[in-house]
């Protein structure tokens, strides 16, 4: 590198707060215009899409302590199309930056809103090229960081270093942490399978040994990374052995999608399971992938994506699955429930099912089946032996309760939560007693 080189990164001031939307649309509108012939546009024109788009960025709304809000300027974060259309619109005023600026950067790089780059008109100039790219646009402001003597600049995970040895100039990166950094990543005692921890701190090492220019920045790098894991629980045995495996190398990659049979997700409980459904599995000489997922997590508690929970649209006419037990919460999609008989006292008329759509229509269907006494299923046979055929005056309370038993992460999820409760419990109106085979 020439001596006088100098390492810059530029940050956009609060970016997604600070596009304005009409701005956006357009630099979207100008790329899909450009390559309307080299992409799947689905039968839509660019304008179609730009009307699309343009309702997906304006109509945000979210609640906050029962009050609603609207977001007025710029793009709402965490918004799926935010990122790309934040990437579209600095495309579009970075090339216009550039198009007519003698002093240009030697090298500009950009991941989303993060630009990193190579200067090489001296310091005053650089300031001045900071100055321009402020001027361009009201709301669109930039703040800049660059290498002095003896100084690094932060870009994205590294921290990049101007060094001279022996009137050889170079660029020196070492693994960078955020002071800001909130040095929390995956716990040693989290609930999760030992392998993925295991594999989490073996890639936080290669990383920050692919990140590190030499043998001493690379040091450098494993220690932070060492001190991070460490105030995370990682034991210093995992440690060393994590890091020894990073060193050595080698990209030991788990089959692809290509070479197995299918996947199979559980949730994790522990090891112990893990390892035995392990067993199953290598036994079953079928070729599968187990996946381990934790239902848990504090997001679930504490994140909702739906404002309220979907009313009753029963409501008004009378819903039979809020009256018999579930008011206001029929709507529940994705569970084990179990019903009731009230008319059998001595021995429980029980029945566990599991349903993916609302269980009210699911309870419905149960309901239909017990009035009409329909042969061959459990409520209308019950029904029809136990009790002869019901006749019910109109709006008179169903001899049933219902409740959720689970609430089910997905479709295996809710099955084993069937087949354990069915197991447990051996509901009386349940025809099959044995588990959903799971292999
Ligand atoms: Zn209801
Ligand atoms: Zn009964």
């Amino acid at each position: 590198m020439p001596s006088d080189i100098i390492f810059f990164s530029i940050d956009v001031v609060n970016l997604y707060g600070s596009i304005p939307l009409d701005e956006a649309v357009e630099a979207v509108r100008e790329k899909l215009q450009e390559h309307v012939t080299d992409i799947n546009m689905f039968g839509l024109t660019p304008d179609d899409v730009c009307t699309l788009l343009d309702q997906c960025l304006r109509n945000n709304v979210f609640c906050f302590d029962k009050d609603f809000y609207k977001q007025k300027v710029g793009i709402a974060m965490g918004n799926p199309c935010a990122p790309p259309v934040a990437i579209l619109f600095l495309d579009r005023l970075e090339r216009l930056a550039l198009q007519n600026r003698e002093a240009k950067p030697d090298l500009l790089l950009r991941y989303i809103d993060d630009y990193g780059g190579i200067w090489t008109h001296g310091e005053e100039a650089l300031k001045d090229f900071l100055a321009y790219l402020n001027s361009l646009h009201p709301t669109v402001k930039f703040t800049m960081e660059f290498t002095k003597q003896d100084s690094g600049v932060p870009y994205l995970d590294t921290l990049v270093s101007v060094v001279s040895d022996n009137d050889i100039t170079f660029l020196a990166t070492e693994l960078y942490i955020k002071p800001t950094n909130s040095g929390i990543v995956l716990h040693f005692s989290s609930a999760h399978p030992s392998s993925t921890k295991i594999s989490m701190a073996r890639n936080q090492f290669r990383r920050a040994i692919a990140v590190s220019s030499n043998k001493d920045r690379e040091e450098k790098s494993v220690t932070k990374m060492w001190n991070l894991l460490s105030s995370n629980g990682y034991p210093e045995n995992v440690l060393r052995r994590t890091l020894r495996e990073a060193k050595a190398g080698g990209t030991k990659r788990g089959s692809t999608k290509e070479d197995v049979d299918g996947f199979l997700t559980l949730p994790y409980v522990d090891e112990e399971l893990l390892s035995r459904v392990k067993g199953v599995v290598r036994r079953s000489g079928m070729n599968i992938r187990l996946a381990w997922r934790n239902k848990n997590k504090l997001k679930n508690a504490l994140v909702r994506s739906a404002f309220s929970p979907p009313l009753c649209p029963g409501a008004s006419r009378g819903c039979y699955c809020c009256k018999c037990g579930l008011a206001g919460r029929c709507t529940t999609k994705n569970v084990v429930y179990r019903i009731t008989c009230t008319l059998c006292k001595e021995q429980p008329a029980v029945y566990v099912g599991e349903s993916k759509r609302p269980v009210r229509l699911r309870f419905n269907e149960h309901v239909r089946n017990m009035l009409s006494a329909t042969p061959d299923t459990p409520l209308g046979d019950h029904f029809r032996v136990a009790h002869g055929q019901l006749s019910l005056d109109r709006g008179a309370d169903l001899p049933l309760t219902v409740e959720i038993l689970h609430q089910a992460l997905d479709y295996p999820d809710r099955k084993i939560a069937e087949s354990i409760t069915i197991r447990d419990s051996e509901p009386s109106l349940n025809e099959r007693l044995v588990s959903w085979p799971i292999i």
